[in-house]
């Protein structure tokens, strides 16, 4: 592994006192009361930062899932017959009562996932704002207008919710992936059954008994488990009218699949691998100090990451003394230690592919010009690293590496830079850096990504959609389009004439 380590990328340690009463039952959350896991199998819930045991999960089965989904249908139909309004009401409760905990969500999620209390703060409130937002645009849906298109024959169209959604969701975001889709699922009148990672399940169950008060029994189910086990099943049964993944390409793929014998709908938000077009008009330091927050947030664990720059070659050197120098002054550490601003990566697992990553990149006479390997353990850190002398198809340019690595590549022309930006199998998110109007629209129009941003990277809001094209998925979050989503249009068309 790369000697380039810098001695200032050390781990600052302050472990996290998770208070015991702080922790969710480790139970599966079914109609409305925590049940134990019937196959008294268990999973292991590890901190990343020490690799010691915080909690165990039960390990779900096919049958507890037609538990759950038995209690999601029971409860569709009079959570739908509730107005726009009274659902909304609850939404908001639901909201005020995640800001009411926000401290404890927070920490859990930091405990589980080694994140800075900075990230962990920001998901748990954003996740609020997803509830408020849906519960004011549920209030506010609009549809083409009620007319007669056809001669004395009058057309209404009626939204309906779809029944029963179940969710899968990942771990580097656990809560806010977890808002993203039980906000709008409720909102639109479905109930649900979620299947959080088995890896960081504890701030979906804290979210459980936080609103079991608040939710109608069956409303929302969890079932914690293995994903082609929990997951599977959900996605295969009958009487799931839609199943949402957020995951890798691979848990996508094989979910459609389990769907495809009962046609149910798929929503399915996969992985990405940013472009970042920094332009020879580029503010080079602005870009450089935005490529800091947007390639290592969440240590680089985030789908939308700028983790692949391609820059203009006249400025190339320049820029990325920049970003090298911004990125060696990242603090990492665990996340009561003061200031840290990166964590370990999830699991032992995700640990080693980064790794492996980093490894094979530099077999291949990539350069690491900061960071490029593991930092001293307990705990699962990498150190903030950026990869120069990157060719055209590298690996590491191509692929989600998803932990705290951006990558530096050069071009000559306007057009040879959409063409490689273009050039990976996903299509979920990219960024755009110059001054020039003309070329941030042009090019903007000929990046294939669900999100572009122009001298921005990583800004998301609750009103506007997220989601990608190609390989990474389809379906939207957020945003009115979410609600869309879960729901779907009847046209009731009524003959005047008679
Ligand atoms: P993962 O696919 O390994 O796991 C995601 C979830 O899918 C987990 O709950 C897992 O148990 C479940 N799962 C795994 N195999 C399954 C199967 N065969 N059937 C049903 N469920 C299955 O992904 P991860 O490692 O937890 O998360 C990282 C991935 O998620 C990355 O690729 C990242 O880009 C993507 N992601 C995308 C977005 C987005 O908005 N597009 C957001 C966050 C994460």
């Amino acid at each position: 592994m790369s000697t380039a380590v810098d001695p200032a990328q050390t781990i600052r340690r302050g472990p996290l006192t998770l208070d015991p009463t702080e922790l969710p039952p480790q139970r599966h959350f079914l109609g409305g009361e925590f049940v134990p896991g019937a196959s008294g199998g268990e999973l292991e819930i590890v901190d990343p930062c020490t690799e010691a045991r915080i909690a165990a999960v039960p390990e779900g089965t096919a049958a507890e899932v037609d538990r759950a989904v038995t209690a999601a249908r029971r409860a569709q139909p009079d959570w739908a017959r509730l107005s726009p309004k009274d659902r909304a009401s609850v939404l908001y409760r639901i909201a005020e009562r995640v800001e009411q905990h926000a401290q404890t969500m927070a920490r859990l999620e930091s405990a589980n996932t080694g994140k800075p209390p900075e990230v962990a703060e920001d998901d748990v409130l954003s996740g609020a704002d997803t509830f408020r937002f849906m519960a004011g645009a549920v209030r506010a849906s609009t549809a083409q207008a009620a007319a007669e298109y056809v001669e004395q024959h009058l057309s209404v169209l009626l939204r309906e919710p779809l029944g029963v959604v179940g969710v899968v969701t990942p771990w580097n975001y656990p809560f806010l992936m977890a808002a993203w889709k039980i906000a709008p699922i409720l909102a639109a009148g479905n109930t649900l059954v979620l299947k959080p990672s088995e890896q960081t399940p504890l701030s979906t169950l804290k979210f459980a008994e936080l609103t079991a008060d608040l939710l109608p029994p069956g409303a929302l189910n969890v079932v914690t488990g293995l994903g082609p086990e929990v997951g599977g099943a959900l996605a295969a049964h009958p009487d799931v009218d839609m199943i949402a993944l957020t995951g890798s390409v691979r848990s996508g793929q094989s979910v459609a699949r389990a769907a495809a014998d009962s046609l149910k709908r798929v929503h399915l938000e996969l992985g990405g691998k940013a472009p970042v077009l920094v332009f020879d008009d580029a503010d080079l330091d602005a870009t450089a100090t935005a490529l800091r927050t947007a390639g290592f947030w969440n240590s680089g664990q985030e789908c939308g990451a700028a983790c692949r720059v391609l820059v203009h070659e006249s400025v190339a050197e320049e820029f990325t003394a920049k970003l090298v120098d911004a990125v060696r002054a990242i603090v990492v550490g665990e996340p009561a230690a003061a200031e840290v601003e990166l964590g370990p990566v999830v699991s032992k697992a995700h640990y080693e592919r980064v790794c492996g990553f980093l490894r094979r990149a530099e077999e291949n006479g990539i350069r690491a010009a900061v960071g490029g390997g593991p930092l001293d353990g307990p705990g699962y850190f990498v150190a903030p690293t950026v990869l120069v002398d990157v060719p055209e198809g590298a690996e590491c340019a191509q692929e989600e590496i998803f932990g705290p690595v951006v990558s530096v590549e050069t071009f000559r022309t306007e057009e040879e830079a959409v063409r490689r930006a273009n050039a990976v199998p996903y299509g979920l998110a990219s960024s755009v850096w110059t001054e020039s109007g003309r070329r941030a629209q042009q090019v903007a129009a000929a990046l294939d990504f669900g999100t572009v941003w122009v001298n921005s990277h990583l800004v998301l809001a609750n009103e506007v959609p997220w989601g990608g094209f190609k390989g990474s998925g389809y379906g939207r979050d957020l945003s009115i389009y979410a609600l869309e989503d879960y729901s779907r249009t009847k046209h009731v068309m009524t003959n005047n004439g008679r």
